[in-house]
């Protein structure tokens, strides 16, 4: 990349919240400003549940990067995967290219944390990317398909089991949006008793969404389990098949869908001399958000420890990008950057069955209200005005009939086929009643 003589140099790695504040802050700031990202679009993480449960289409939760940066004549983007990052030599490096920094954010954030458990990175489905979303949404309409004209009894209800692993709010959302799932998709499988589709969430700890005070987490699992969903708590997954999945406990469980939420760490590119890490290879920084030895590098959101404790939501990477902004600013003109303080606007869950729960200063809230909040809350920092009218209209269409719009399979079928004695009974009974009757 050219740039002016004396220009300095920020690059920003990933267009997460993170990146893309830091990056949207930076302009007019006099330095070059490069973004870069894996992706061509921005994600928004929140909702990505939805589109996993056919609720709302993928292109909704994501926002071409150019788009969002191209009133701003500093600001630049890159997409390509960083490969290596060398603090020594002020270099980053991706497949292509090796690029120098005068200062560096990472914002690159956080990839499932598969805990060591056999099968999981195998089998397990997770759900950070829109593609992981995408491959879900298609294989639970795949199993729905598969268990309408499957015969034996044992195999059907395999496929019409689904295990959340994970009680915190990503295992929460699922299971409520799963619920209203497989309520409105009845009438399209008339074939098929939707009521024998059995949703699972197991947690670890002894209650769901522990980030949370701990009456928020009784009612959602009383309001889940009026819901019809199995909430199993204090119980860990020891190992998982392509169609079980096996508790610490002792019992196994047939299903063809594990889905795994159970806890997140931070993504890291290979770094040349790697920094102070703290849990879950979080990158430990200063109250500046600076790395402890690096000060021309800053790190935030999921993939930052700071001083203060904070538990890997959104708003936090927002206020982080704001903040290095801010630092960067200061350093470019010679100032010590400053200290960064976290102001909690509040929590929001949404359970399902038009229920959330939230939390808002001392103010515990429960029912339709913090559904309600949770609704207008992604719908405002959703980015694009067309994203926001797809998706109202989506939750309109899903929320007010009881429908889901987005039927369709998008991929060859993911299961491996039965074998053929299991399946051609069904199939060759279709097929007698739809050909013409021999001459
Ligand atoms: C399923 C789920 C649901 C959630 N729901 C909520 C919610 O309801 N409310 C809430 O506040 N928070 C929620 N969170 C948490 C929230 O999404 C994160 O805290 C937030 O995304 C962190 O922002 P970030 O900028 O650190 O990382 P991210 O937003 O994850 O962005 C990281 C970016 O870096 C890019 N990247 C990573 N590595 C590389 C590389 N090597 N090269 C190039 N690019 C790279 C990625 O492509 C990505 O675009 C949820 C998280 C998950 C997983």
């Amino acid at each position: 990349m050219d740039r002016q003589p004396n220009q300095l140099r920020i690059v920003v790695i990933g267009a997460g919240f993170g990146g893309l504040q830091t990056a949207q802050s930076l302009s007019k700031s006099g330095a070059e400003v490069l973004l870069i990202d894996r992706h061509n679009y921005h994600t928004f993480v929140p909702l990505l549940y939805q589109v996993a449960a056919a609720q709302v289409p993928p292109e909704t939760v994501a926002y071409p990067v150019r788009t969002l940066l191209r009133r701003t004549r500093n600001l630049r983007f890159l997409q390509a995967e960083v490969t290596r990052v060398n603090f020594a030599q002020r270099q980053v490096e991706t497949r292509e290219a090796v690029i120098a920094y005068d200062y560096l954010v990472l914002a690159t954030g956080s990839q499932p944390q598969h805990l060591g458990i056999p099968g999981v990175s195998e089998h397990g489905f997770m759900l950070k990317t829109l593609a992981q979303a995408v491959a879900l949404r298609n294989h639970l309409l795949h199993c729905f398909e598969q268990a309408e004209r499957e015969t034996d009894p044992q195999i059907r209800q395999r496929l019409l089991t689904v295990v959340i692993v994970g009680g915190g709010p990503t295992g929460v959302e699922l299971a409520g949006t799963l619920v209203e799932l497989k309520q409105a998709l009845r009438r399209d499988y008339p074939g098929l008793d939707l009521g024998t589709l059995q949703i699972v969430l197991v947690q670890s700890g002894d209650r769901l969404l522990p980030n949370l005070p701990a009456r928020l987490g009784r009612y959602t699992t009383r309001k889940l389990r009026r819901l019809g969903v199995n909430v199993h708590l204090e119980t860990r997954v020891s190992r998982v098949t392509s169609t079980t999945v096996t508790f610490a406990q002792g019992p196994t469980l047939g299903t063809e869908t594990v889905i795994w939420a159970a806890g997140l760490e931070a993504a890291l590119p290979a770094v040349a001399t790697p920094p102070p890490t703290g849990a879950k290879q979080k990158l430990k920084v200063r109250a500046t958000l600076q790395l402890l030895h690096e000060p021309q590098v800053y790190a935030i959101g999921d993939v930052a420890q700071g001083e203060e404790p904070l538990t890997g939501v959104a708003p936090e990477a927002l206020q982080q990008g704001v903040a290095v902004a801010r630092n960067l600013r200061r350093q470019l003109r010679g100032q010590a950057p400053k200290s960064f303080h976290y102001f909690n606007k509040g929590r929001l869950a949404i359970i399902g069955g038009w229920a959330g729960v939230g939390k808002i200063g001392p103010l515990l809230l429960t029912g339709w209200l913090p559904w309600l909040l949770w609704l207008g809350v992604h719908l405002v920092y959703l980015p694009g005005w067309r994203n926001r009218l797809v998706l109202l209209l989506s939750w309109l269409q899903s929320y007010g009939l009881g429908d889901r719009p987005l039927r369709l399979i998008l991929s060859s079928p993911p299961l491996t086929p039965p074998p053929p004695s299991q399946r051609l009974p069904a199939i060759a009974a279709d097929r007698a009643s739809l050909d013409p009757p021999a001459e």
